[in-house]
């Protein structure tokens, strides 16, 4: 799946989530026939199913995953294991549901002998609105039957041996009505009219050997484009009324197809691949065999006014989603707590065929701040380790997170660094060659990677993914004579200050790769705790971390930073991201200052790149919104303009013709913090004339300027505008117009329409799929926090209902952007009063986020007050709009 964690699904609760536990090994399934027919009316389907399998032992009982089925009629006859063999009596079974264990055990007569067997089964199930197994999606005026079994919904679908290891090859066939059409994973190979006038069936190729969350099957007015890559035919797909808005899709596609078959030294291993995209679901994308599925604003959009973010997200979401069909699809986990090697590999595996498509789009910075992001999240105390186990639905279902996500591709990363590519990607494909159409572990990956290389992976790997946090390298350098003495020292880093001075007992095998100012790059494996070594010069500023490749924090000791940072003009944009998250860190954790943190900014006020303004940008409403007293406001705010006025003066407001991708974001990231974290009132009141424009149709925003504008002029709006919002998005047409305008909504800040906004979230204008996103959303901004959480918790009962039960803590994490120590101590009161089963890390998490925060502000307010104090008291220093436009 794609990063569903970050994207925020809803869907209708289930009384009292079910606790799922592992298959007794009784039998193993080899072939699965189904055949499916939805009826879109009474939003139910019946099934007509026949598995082929193998008993492992004499039995008189079968036990298999179901959930929400109504079994009608089951047999079971023993097959001859030998050609001239007879076959054993039609046995009738009994059925027995256990929904706590989500499973169903089969029962008969007599005894059947180990080996070959055949079950048949007919049942009838719900196109539920939960988005989970085969459920009912609305758009485009009609009912749409589709599915998502990724992790453990197949089971709602077709009763089944629903773990990732019972892989087998599928026959499916679905009944649909007359004009409509379905898609699975298969190619058509039959669509004969019947049973029935109104009716016809479609049947597809059988599958090659697959796991059951990989299962899928889509019925309804599809329209489809197409064309093929290396003889495998790509169609994208979607709703009739969006087709328009599915051709750069195909073309990435085809590239990234292309790339994969060079890349993995095996070639797209199925027949065809469809890619379809459809009103209602849950997570951002999922990879099923053959027929990718998608939520529609992450692969439909117009291609002539798409901001250049989305359009690389198109492309990493799709690359993400195909590398799956190696990497997951025809390999796969052996069980759950493996599932971060499937997502982390395809997180990874995803920025190399946009590298090489778009050269322009600076990818390796998103990397970069993608390690950032996950060491973020790892610094707390309540992170978990990488490998987790996990067995029941809830248990699984929140294995699906940052850690698995970025964390994980974030240690690939550096761990390919420090490999080198070619001796990492043979290890990729010996470990793909020898588990083809089957299962593997971890350790199988770990094997051939150490195995290729010659290096120590498996145990560079291990600690990592064995252990929870952040490693923090200590450095202590001593110039001598033409050399310099380094000693590296390293202990777990946590943002509470009491934990890291605590200290923790774990050990990681770290390789730190270091360089003097544009000198080569050196490695050394830490692994231990101290290590001391030479490196070779004297006097040059030495990074500890070239490239930013690598996962851990440094800290160094005062002569070795000064030294680095004077040189920080000679440092890549990655480095310079990388240096900013670590100095940020360490203040954070009270290590350093707020204001030596603000003067490294002011040190790199010249820097351009997109991605170095980005991350000054975070760090800087950051400290904005949380940290500052309203008498010190003026001065950041004053401070804040002067660093971007002359960078806003030399991009200009305006694009002009030949600007490229990333100078055009850059600016827009401009124009960001000059607005919110600078408050800026030219710049606020430009926004507003540009946004109002818009709204009259006079004008059309830059599409990399448009959240920007819409949000900044949103915060400072009135209910006119508010009701302006609300009309264009629902005249707006693509995916991404209309959720810039609908979320627009919730950057009003006055809390008369803040009220509105909330409750509007309650109207089934808003999908189930993103009700959590729009809530957390509108209490985002500071102004919003108690009005907010005072509503969550007033209409609790109308909101519980309509909460993911398969993302149980997303809704927690509406509190997550709290700041105020006293709504801490509500959140937790409320939440333990109103448990959310399957949430409880959420929450861990969401209450030390808010007591960093706090702790945060109480230990940097006076030094930060104390350092804008000895700034300048004006906001001169370029103007904002430029003369010639
Ligand atoms: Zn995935």
């Amino acid at each position: 799946m794609n990063k569903c964690f970050a994207f925020i699904f809803t869907i209708l609760m289930i009384p009292a989530a079910a606790a799922a536990q592992k298959l007794p090994e009784i039998a193993t399934p080899h072939h699965y026939i189904l055949m499916l027919a939805p009826d879109l009316n009474s939003e139910t389907f019946t099934g007509d199913e026949v598995i082929h399998g193998d008993t492992l032992k004499p039995t008189n009982k079968i036990v298999l995953n179901a959930l929400e089925i109504d079994f009608k009629e089951a047999t079971i006859q023993a097959l001859p294991a030998e050609k001239n063999g007879k076959p054993g009596d039609v046995q009738k079974i009994t059925v027995s549901l256990d929904p706590q264990s989500e499973m169903a055990t089969l029962q008969f007569p007599n005894e059947i002998p180990a080996g070959p067997f055949e079950l048949k089964i007919k049942y009838k199930g719900i196109l539920n609105g939960q988005l989970r197994g085969f459920y009912l999606s609305k758009g485009n005026g009609r009912k749409y039957a589709v599915s998502q079994m990724e992790p453990t919904d197949a089971r709602r679908a077709f009763p089944s041996f629903d773990e990732p290891a019972y892989k087998a090859p599928f026959d499916i066939s679905l009944i649909v009505d007359k004009g409509d059409t379905a898609i699975s994973n298969g190619t058509i190979v039959s669509d004969t009219p019947g049973p029935g006038a109104d009716k016809h069936t479609i049947k597809f190729s059988m599958t090659p050997k697959m796991s059951t969350y990989l299962v899928a099957m889509m019925v309804g007015d599809f329209k489809c484009i197409s064309d093929q890559e290396e003889g495998i035919p790509i169609r994208v797909c979607s709703t009739p009324d969006k087709i328009q808005y599915t051709k750069l899709a195909l073309g990435d596609a085809k590239d990234i197809l292309r790339y994969y078959n060079q890349y993995y030294g095996i070639k797209y291993p199925f027949k065809k691949l469809d890619i379809i995209a459809f009103p209602d679901f849950s997570a951002g994308a999922m990879e099923n065999t053959a027929a990718i599925t998608y939520r529609e604003t992450l692969l439909l959009v117009d291609d002539k006014n798409v901001s250049n973010n989305l359009r690389k997200t198109v492309a990493d979401v799709l690359a993400h989603e195909m590398a799956h069909q190696w990497f997951g699809d025809l390999v796969t986990m052996q069980w759950w707590n493996d599932i971060w090697l499937n997502e982390g590999f395809a997180t990874w595996m995803s920025p190399k065929p946009v590298k090489a498509a778009h050269p322009e789009w600076n990818v390796a910075l998103d990397e970069v701040q993608q390690t950032g992001g996950a060491m973020n999240t790892d610094s707390a105390k309540s992170t978990r380790a990488i490998r987790t186990n996990a067995t029941t639905t809830n248990e699984i279902a929140e294995l699906f997170d940052g850690i698995a996500y970025d964390k994980t591709a974030s240690v690939l990363r550096m761990v390919e660094s420090y490999l080198g590519e070619q001796p990492f990607r043979s290890g990729v494909n010996n470990y793909l060659k020898a588990h083809a159409y089957a299962n593997a572990t971890a350790e199988d990956f770990w094997g051939a990677m150490s195995h290729a290389s010659g290096k120590p992976v498996d145990k560079i790997m291990q600690s990592y993914v064995t252990q929870a946090g952040v490693p923090l390298v200590s450095v202590k350098s001593k110039c001598e004579g033409k050399k310099t003495d380094v000693t590296l020292d390293q202990q777990r880093f946590f943002y509470n200050k009491a934990a890291l001075e605590a200290g923790s007992p774990e050990l990681w095998q770290i390789p730190v790769c270091y360089s003097a100012a544009g000198g080569a790059k050196q490695c050394v494996l830490l692994d231990q705790k101290q290590k001391s070594f030479e490196v070779a010069g004297c006097g040059e500023g030495i990074n500890f971390n070239t490239g930013g490749q690598g996962y851990y924090r440094v800290a160094y000791d005062p002569e070795s930073l000064n030294k680095l940072t004077a040189s920080v003009g000679k440092m890549s944009p990655q480095e310079k991201v990388s240096l900013l998250d670590n100095q940020w860190a360490l203040a954070r954790a009270d290590r350093d200052s707020v204001g030596d943190f603000l003067a490294l900014i002011e040190g790199m006020k010249n820097s351009r790149e997109r991605a170095v303004l980005e991350r000054i940008d975070d760090r800087l409403e950051y400290v904005h919104d949380n940290l500052l007293t309203e008498d010190d406001r003026p001065q950041f705010e004053a401070w804040v303009q002067r660093l971007f006025r002359p960078a806003l003066t030399e991009f200009g407001r305006k694009s002009a013709p030949g600007d490229e991708a990333e100078k055009r974001t850059a600016r827009a990231r401009v124009i960001k913090a000059l607005g919110f974290a600078g408050s800026d009132p030219d710049v606020i009141a430009k926004s507003r004339e540009l946004v109002l424009a818009a709204l009259n149709g006079k004008a059309t925003l830059e599409p990399e300027q448009r959240t920007t504008l819409v949000d900044l002029t949103a915060k400072h709006g009135d209910s006119d505008l508010y009701d302006r919002y609300f009309q264009q998005a629902r005249a707006s047409r693509s995916p991404e117009e209309f959720y810039t305008w609908l979320y627009g909504l919730t950057a009003f800040e006055k809390p008369e329409l803040v009220k509105r906004t909330l409750e509007y979230s309650m109207s089934t204008d808003i999908r189930n799929q993103d009700f959590e996103g729009f809530l957390s959303s509108t209490a985002e901004p500071v102004a919003n926090h108690q009005i907010a959480w005072e509503f969550l918790k007033a209409n609790w009962s109308r909101i519980s209902p309509k909460l993911a039960t398969y993302s149980p803590g997303t809704v927690i994490k509406t509190a997550q952007f709290f700041c105020e120590p006293a709504l801490k101590t509500d959140v937790e009161s409320f939440f333990t009063q109103h448990s959310i089963p399957g949430a409880e890390r959420s929450l861990r998490q969401t209450l030390e986020l808010i007591d960093n925060c706090g702790a945060l502000k109480q230990q940097q307010q006076t030094n930060l007050a104390q350092w804008l104090q000895k700034q300048p008291t004006t906001s001169a220093g370029g103007t904002v709009e430029p003369k010639a436009r």
